[in-house]
């Protein structure tokens, strides 16, 4: 047996509980190895029943003698007690609240390990636990020692399916004592300079700690061997997003021409001044335009900081120098309101701008891609649909990304090989805090707009809860008086865009109708036909319509500077970083605005997460709270996002040994200790660094 080996082949598997452990990604040895313990439990301290003292923590190993169901005046109370007993005379009673379940899984005659505190019923004169944890131990000898399971700190495993914590600490044991040790890839240098233990001491200390361990360590995951695997899993990491960086650099793509005439361009396109963080970020763009190096910046700026105008700038550079620039959007809305955008600020300049999305006509759609091959086209603006195959450029320069949290890695990769080797703009209004995107965009060098246009009010934020409604049409009536518009929210309830429009539809009829007959009323939803979309957002671009009811759809990038009220409804079942965008919208013009958050029933995190938006304007705090409320997994949604799959190190729990292994890592490639060194960590991360991420090793 080595660490290939399939579990299948491991004694106690078999097809059954092999398929129950690749539920949980183990398919391997070393997959199981690298399965963590949740926690530990101190089971060290191992009695007879007749040894026990009342206050301690004690584990006792019994046989179930009698089991049941109190009833208190004729009534089932969800209780469940047990008679415990050992070779002693002295019975242990084990009781647990809410226990009925426990009627089907405890019987008289079975063996049993029980941890808890002891406790002395003084009533009844009787030894007492109440809620220990227990484990069955089974007759055959399919749990191995009962050594294993106490009278030592005891690994706790998440269960696969019907694979117990028990059965996996059994397999771990069997796989620890069949294989030979594990070699250590991680560099000595390393290890002598921090001091790590090796890797077939962390592994077994992980799984088995001994006798001195720390059990509070241990549960911190800072015990001796959890810092070498997290380390460990961190450096590798950051070592395979140095060696993306390095070998970017090593690809010679365009070097754009920064000339007077660029120059002259961007003056006569620019309708008001840059702010100061937009000239810097633009400096650093155009820097990375000219080097011979492909770009691949990330521009992080919180929502209503002036993206888009940076991104028109470094589109003139590439235009200027005589090739095509590529626009990528999440949604058909922001696609065409990114159109417009370009198409006014390059007409004057006398660039061609085209639109391409999924719901065109095929004979549209044909003709539109006949124009961006022929370079007719300057820039080509669009949803997924620029990245399928029959779309192909004549000279593409430069690929920017808007949202791009919204698409995966492949889906940047699949653009930037529609040119020969385009520099790549990344932009997000997410905020990543930063130690998230140390790993998720690793080998992006980032860019943050940190000042928003002048002249803007920080967003007024209430919260209102549904019985308060009135006050909110009645505040929403005098901002449409005074000469402003409103959005108003609908959120997309079990994912479906159906029923949100059906809600949507609803408070549109009684906007419309009954609340604000006087005045104009728009309905924007998912469902509709692009041109009907477009219709809804030029009327409200133009004023026409004063409120507009919509569902998520306007999440993203939707700028109408006028519109200074942003009503979200329930908001409690949005996200933070979605209360964010959509508020977002709103504030972008020079007048006062308010977003108001109502809400109908709130939970604890509900109201955490309305409380912080009350709280704050600041993107990357939101997003910090965000990440904390949720978790990385779901704060980033998608397996696609690039966030890599780690099995020891947790981002938010181990930001710092991240930011110390990233340093190490950065220094090894740079400076490796000896050619054979590097030569064995890149043969090692070649065959480990893609299945161990789940990320992409491009090259
Ligand atoms: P985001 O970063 O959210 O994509 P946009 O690029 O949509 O932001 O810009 C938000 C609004 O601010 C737009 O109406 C844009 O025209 C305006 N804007 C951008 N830069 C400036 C600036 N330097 N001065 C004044 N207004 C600006
Ligand atoms: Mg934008």
């Amino acid at each position: 047996m080595n660490l290939e080996t399939p579990l299948v082949y491991v004694k106690g598997v078999g097809p059954q509980r092999a398929a129950m452990l690749e539920t949980k990604g183990l398919v391997t040895v070393a997959d199981l190895l690298h399965y963590p313990p949740f926690r530990y439990e101190d089971r060290s301290n191992l009695k007879s029943i007749d040894k026990l003292a009342p206050g301690e923590m004690a584990t006792v190993l019994v046989e179930v003698r009698a089991t049941k169901l109190p009833v208190l005046k004729n009534k089932r109370v969800g209780l469940f007690e047990a008679t415990l007993g050992d070779a002693g005379r002295m019975p242990l009673i084990g009781r647990w609240f809410n226990g009925g379940y426990l009627a089907k899984v405890l019987a008289e005659g079975m063996r049993l390990a029980v941890f808890g505190k002891v406790e002395f019923d003084t009533y009844r004169g009787e030894l007492l636990m109440k809620n220990p944890e227990f484990e069955i131990l089974s007759e055959d000898d399919e749990d191995g020692d009962t050594t294993l399971h106490t009278g030592r700190v005891v690994p706790i495993y998440e269960a696969a399916q019907r694979v117990s914590p028990k059965m996996m600490r059994v397999l771990m044991r069997r796989v620890l004592d069949s294989i030979p040790p594990i070699d250590d890839m991680l560099p000595q240098s390393l290890r002598d300079q921090l001091k790590l233990p090796d890797r077939w001491t962390a592994i077994q200390g992980i799984h088995f700690p001994n006798e001195e361990s720390d059990i509070r360590l241990l549960n911190a995951f800072r015990s001796p061997a959890h810092v070498r695997m997290i380390l460990e899993e961190f450096f590798w990491l950051e070592c395979g997003l140095a060696l993306k960086r390095h070998k970017a650099r090593e690809v010679i793509g365009i070097q754009f021409a920064l000339n007077e005439q660029v120059r002259e361009k961007i003056k006569a396109m620019l309708p008001f001044k840059p702010t100061g963080a937009q000239k810097r970020v633009l400096g650093e763009i155009a820097r990375d335009m000219a080097a011979p190096q492909p770009m691949s910046r990330l521009l992080q700026g919180d929502v209503g900081s002036g993206k888009t105008l940076v991104a028109a700038e470094a589109a003139i550079i590439a235009i200027e120098n005589g090739y095509q620039v590529a626009v990528l959007a999440p949604t058909e809305i922001l696609a065409s309101q990114h159109f417009a955008y370009f198409k006014n600020l390059f007409n004057k300049l006398g660039y061609q701008c085209v639109m391409l999305s999924g719901s065109f006509k095929p004979k549209e759609k044909d003709a539109i891609r006949r124009l961006i091959a022929s370079g007719l086209i300057h820039v080509a603006i669009g949803t997924h649909a620029l990245l399928e195959d029959d779309v192909q450029f004549h000279k593409l320069g430069l690929a920017i990304v808007d949202e791009q949290h919204r698409f995966g890695v492949m889906q940047r990769l699949r653009l930037m090989e529609k040119g020969q080797k385009p520099d790549v703009l990344v932009m997000t209004a997410t905020p990543i805090p930063r130690t998230l995107a140390l790993t998720v965009y690793g080998d992006l060098d980032t860019s943050v707009i940190d000042e928003l246009p002048p002249g803007r009010r920080p967003i007024i934020t209430t919260h209102v809860a549904s019985p308060r409604i009135e006050e909110v049409w009645s505040f929403l009536q005098g901002e449409v008086e005074a000469g402003r518009q409103a959005y108003v929210v609908y959120p997309v309830i079990e994912e479906s865009e159906t029923q949100a429009m059906k809600a949507a539809e609803q408070m549109y009829l009684m906007l419309s109708q009954t609340v604000f007959p006087q005045f104009q009323v728009g309905l924007l939803h998912g469902k509709l036909a692009q041109s009907d979309k477009e219709a809804v957002m030029a009327a409200f671009k133009q004023g026409t319509t004063q409120i507009l009811v919509s569902t998520t759809v306007i999440e993203v990038g939707v700028d109408v500077p006028n519109a200074t009220v942003m009503v979200i409804e329930q908001a409690e079942r949005f996200g933070l970083a979605q209360l964010h965008q959509l508020r977002g919208r709103v504030g972008r013009g020079g007048n006062q605005s308010y977003c108001l958050l109502v809400t109908e029933k709130l939970s604890e995190t509900g109201k955490e997460r309305i409380r912080t938006m009350v709280e704050s304007n600041d993107g990357f705090y939101i997003a910090e709270m965000d990440l904390r409320l949720r978790g990385p997994g779901e704060f980033f949604g998608t397996k696609q996002s690039g966030l890599p799959a780690l099995r020891f190190g947790n981002i938010l729990r181990d930001s710092e040994l991240l930011e110390i292994a990233r340093n190490e890592a950065n220094a090894f490639i740079d400076h490796p200790p000896s050619e054979t060194a590097l030569r064995q960590a890149v043969a090692y991360l070649r065959e480990h660094w893609q299945r161990r991420y789940g990320l992409v090793l491009v090259g």
